[in-house]
């Protein structure tokens, strides 16, 4: 395009962009179905998936038509006046959760920022409320929700949080899937908890059934708010639409982003019933949010989950990761030690150094990404046929031989 080598451009990257981590050296340049190329023409079969974004894969017609199709009408208007497919884009994810609002963001950091907002402001609405000592939320170790300075101090990660912390959130930290801990950790300041459903940047762990219903229970006790954050383990990725709905409680703002557009920028908070009207006219806002162009991708990517019927894929391909996984544990005792996971947040445990296992598997055309301590992430687009899981377990068994 620009007549530049991926290895001039790799040298100008150096140069010109801020970067929080380590590049590999390749630059891509398009996608189809599962697959990634680079400017040499190199194949990546993609279990990344831009960090569960793409669940769609890459260059879907019916997704890209849809988004032309509205580029062709309007991509941009501002907040002061109505668009169709924000109203139906809300309308739909309303029912389909059972919450009752939806809000519009860019991204998943600022969904949380959001749904933070609402916890300290309902607190603040309460009788008596202290206004200037009622942010304090819980959240759980090995934690991620993002980089923002709210989603940050929420964020159990030192690596992340470094020289932003403390900042003027205050987060207290429980362990993830202990009641009792998180119920020591409460306060007259606590406005709410917040938790992931799956933890995925923290290490593939997945809440329990009694825990989640521990939290509701105890937020409705105590009149704070319950956050659950699926912005990674949302939208089908965990085989069920949202994460929460295999385990049958229901959050009071529920923060959704990533596979919600499928590729475009786009995050959403819900809220339930309880939280209406804690926000008032104008106390959030933004100038991208619920601008039409989103707005289609998500109408497009509920039409064609529907479609595709990709929830019933993801609990198949599921079964095919974890048989893999364990032919791999059988095959490699020494280096594999176990799987973790639901749907396709998939998590093989590891006992070699992951960033060269990431490394050699990158080499062979596999792309996967390290999380928590001691795993390998598998988060390929939920469109993933078995023949492509199979190709992607026998690179991996390739690579564990390697190392
Ligand atoms: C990625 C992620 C975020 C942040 O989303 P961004 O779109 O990167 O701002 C928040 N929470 C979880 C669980 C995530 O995985």
């Amino acid at each position: 395009m620009s007549g530049y080598t991926s290895n001039e451009l790799m040298n100008m990257a150096e140069e010109y962009m801020i970067y929080g981590k380590k590049m590999y050296p390749a630059v891509l340049e398009r996608g189809d179905g599962v697959y990634l190329y680079d400017k040499e023409g190199k194949e990546y079969l993609d279990c990344v998936g831009g960090i569960a974004v793409n669940a769609l894969g890459y260059n879907n017609k019916e997704y890209l038509d849809a988004l032309k199709a509205q580029m062709d009408k309007v991509m941009h208007i501002s907040r002061y006046y109505h668009n169709e497919p924000a109203i139906i884009a809300a309308k739909r994810l309303v029912e389909l959760s059972g919450l009752s609002q939806a809000f519009f963001a860019n991204s998943g950091t600022e969904a949380i920022e959001g749904a933070l907002k609402v916890a300290k402001k309902h607190a603040s609405m309460k009788p008596g409320a202290d206004k200037d000592n009622n942010f304090e939320v819980i959240a759980m170790h090995h934690s991620f929700h993002g980089r923002s300075m709210a989603a940050l101090a929420a964020t159990d990660n030192s690596k992340y949080q470094g020289a932003f912390v403390p900042s003027n959130v205050k987060a207290v930290f429980a362990n993830f899937n202990d009641l009792e801990d998180v119920k020591s950790k409460i306060t007259k300041n606590t406005c709410g908890i917040i938790c992931e459903v799956m933890q995925g940047e923290g290490g593939v762990y997945a809440a329990d059934a009694e825990f989640l219903k521990g939290l509701r229970a105890l937020c409705d006790e105590k009149d704070i708010i319950l956050i659950f954050d699926e912005v990674q383990c949302g939208m089908g990725r965990t085989g069920t639409l949202f994460a929460h709905q295999a385990y049958g409680v229901k959050p009071d703002v529920l923060a959704l982003a990533k596979a919600l557009g499928c590729g475009v920028p786009v995050g959403a908070f819900l809220i339930s019933e309880r939280c209406k009207g804690v926000l008032g006219p104008g106390e959030h806002g933004n100038t991208y949010g619920a601008n039409p162009f989103c707005m289609a991708a998500i109408n497009a990517v509920l039409d064609l989950y529907e479609k595709y019927d990709v929830l019933t894929n993801v609990n198949k391909m599921a079964k095919v990761f974890e048989e893999g996984f364990d032919k791999l544990k059988e095959k490699h005792p020494d280096k594999v030690t176990g799987r973790r996971g639901k749907g396709l947040l998939q998590g093989l445990v590891v006992t070699v150094n992951r960033d060269k296992l990431e490394q050699v598997a990158f080499e062979k055309g596999l792309l996967v990404c390290a999380a928590g301590t001691d795993v390998i992430r598998f988060l390929p687009p939920l469109v993933i046929s078995e023949e492509e899981v199979n190709k992607a377990i026998n690179i991996m068994d390739a690579v564990l031989s390697e190392m």
